[in-house]
């Protein structure tokens, strides 16, 4: 006890309570022992509320409209106009079955693997990386991630301290402001125009963060940015990686839909261009591949990749292993290059099947842009101001789910997203022209 620095009164006050309770007794020249437990002596205990509880704990709540959303997407027959995944039909699940057995005809773990994830799988991702998108990643400055979301949560906890300041895009990815809420970060948001982020906007939030005596970190996602499509322009990823070198702060780079370029090639990614070391970059199989995999990375100086995987062991002890394995397959084994150039067309007829109903729908209502990649179309309502609110249930009232503006800026109260990837054309047709019915009808109410 003297080694830890317990001192000896605390010790025997404790052994005191601990006998006053019944729990231990002394034996006279033999010691202390603990007492065999009366269960039904022990005092009746309350049942927890568990309804209180689950209000509490450091996460917060969806928003009751996500909420809503996540359990919608499951009723039968619902269309989805705002779902950001791939319709099941461009899904690779021919791709994956021949994979599995592979996997199945040669010798594969069913254990833990070790932090960084499957070294096969951050080999072949190396390569990919490097292949396709000019960034030069070894494996051990890789880690594997259960979804990209899950390297959203270790930065937030792992790297930044409680009321450090993230600065983002005004809009952004839903459940990247939940990420940061939740891990008590200080959240700027930036306003985008046609080109991406705003720097002038961008290094002022910087610079007040720093005389705060706050390191800002900006999370962005320069290509196809979830919920706009925006795509920043090769010239704006200069300027910004210039601001971050003059300005201080660090980039966390959402890959997440990089390789869903629907025209041409997005620019490279900021990782590729960054001279400093200051960008960590993310990635995952989820928009184009499959979410249900859950896997992703992130690239990132060394101790940043060796401290975060420490930590990730705390939370999941590592990604599923067969999926990793099968990842490892699908890259090393051209698979994926193979189904990008599958279902970019796809893709692109639906992008386009998307713009010709809005212009027959919401010539008048609305306007939008074109997206050169990903998934959506940030539709913009221009008739008089309406409550997305009730346009959101009553769309779903009548069986079409829409993602309101407001879940990706709390202020928005313009915007709904659209998703070409998910529905069917036919899906697509139905949806839009319930949701114009709905829009006049809601403007003649
Ligand atoms: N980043 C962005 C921008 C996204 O849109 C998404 C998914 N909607 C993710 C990250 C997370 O994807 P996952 O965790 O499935 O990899």
């Amino acid at each position: 006890a003297q080694s830890m620095g317990i001192n000896r009164s605390t010790l025997v006050s404790a052994l005191d309570n601990l006998t006053a309770a019944g729990m231990i007794e002394g034996r006279h020249g033999g010691g202390t022992y603990v007492c065999s437990l009366d269960w039904n002596a022990l005092p009746v205990r309350e049942i927890p509320n568990w309804e209180e509880a689950s209000e509490e704990g450091s996460y917060y709540p969806n928003l009751p409209e996500v909420q809503q959303i996540n359990r919608s997407e499951f009723q039968p027959g619902i269309i989805r106009l705002g779902t950001g995944e791939l319709a099941p039909g461009l899904m690779p699940h021919d791709e994956f079955n021949e994979i599995l057995l592979t996997l199945s005809r040669r010798s594969h773990s069913l254990n833990y693997l070790e932090p960084q994830g499957s070294l096969e799988l951050r080999v072949a991702l190396s390569a990919y990386l490097r292949e396709f998108h000019d960034i030069q990643a070894s494996p051990a400055s890789i880690l594997i991630v259960s979804g990209s979301i899950q390297a959203l949560n270790l930065v937030s906890v792992g790297l930044l301290p409680r009321g450090a300041t993230v600065l983002l895009e005004k809009p952004s990815y839903l459940y990247s402001i939940h990420a940061f809420q939740s891990a008590g970060l200080k959240m700027g948001g930036i306003p985008l125009d046609d080109e991406g982020i705003q720097l002038t906007e961008l290094s002022q939030a910087s610079n007040r963060a720093f005389k705060q005596g706050n390191f800002p970190l900006l999370y962005t996602i320069p290509s196809f940015h979830n919920p706009t499509g925006k795509l920043m322009s090769a010239q704006r990823r200069e300027e910004l990686l210039a601001t971050a070198y003059t300005t201080g702060f660090s980039i966390l780079e959402d890959a997440a839909y990089m390789d869903l370029w629907l025209d041409e090639p997005a620019p490279k990614p900021l990782k590729a261009l960054d001279q400093e070391g200051r960008v960590l970059h993310m990635g995952t199989l989820s928009k184009a591949v499959s979410p249900g995999l859950r896997l992703g990375w992130l690239v990132g100086p060394e101790p940043v990749i060796r401290r975060l995987a420490d930590i990730k062991m705390q939370t999941d002890y590592g990604t599923s292993s067969l999926a990793q394995e099968a990842a490892a397959v699908w890259f090393a084994d051209g698979y994926h290059e193979r189904h990008m150039d599958r279902i970019r067309p796809e893709l692109r007829s639906r992008r386009d099947h998307m713009l010709e109903l809005l212009q027959r729908y919401f010539g008048e209502l609305a306007q939008w842009n074109i997206p050169r990649g990903g998934f959506y179309i940030w539709l913009q309502f221009t008739c008089a101001p309406l409550s997305i609110r009730r346009l959101f249930q009553m769309c779903l009232d009548r069986g079409v789910l829409i993602h309101p503006g407001y879940l990706y800026n709390r202020l928005d109260q313009e915007h709904i997203r659209l998703s070409y990837a998910y529905c069917t054309p036919e899906q697509m047709e139905e949806g839009l022209s319930i949701l114009a019915d709905t829009v006049r009808e809601l403007l003649t109410s």
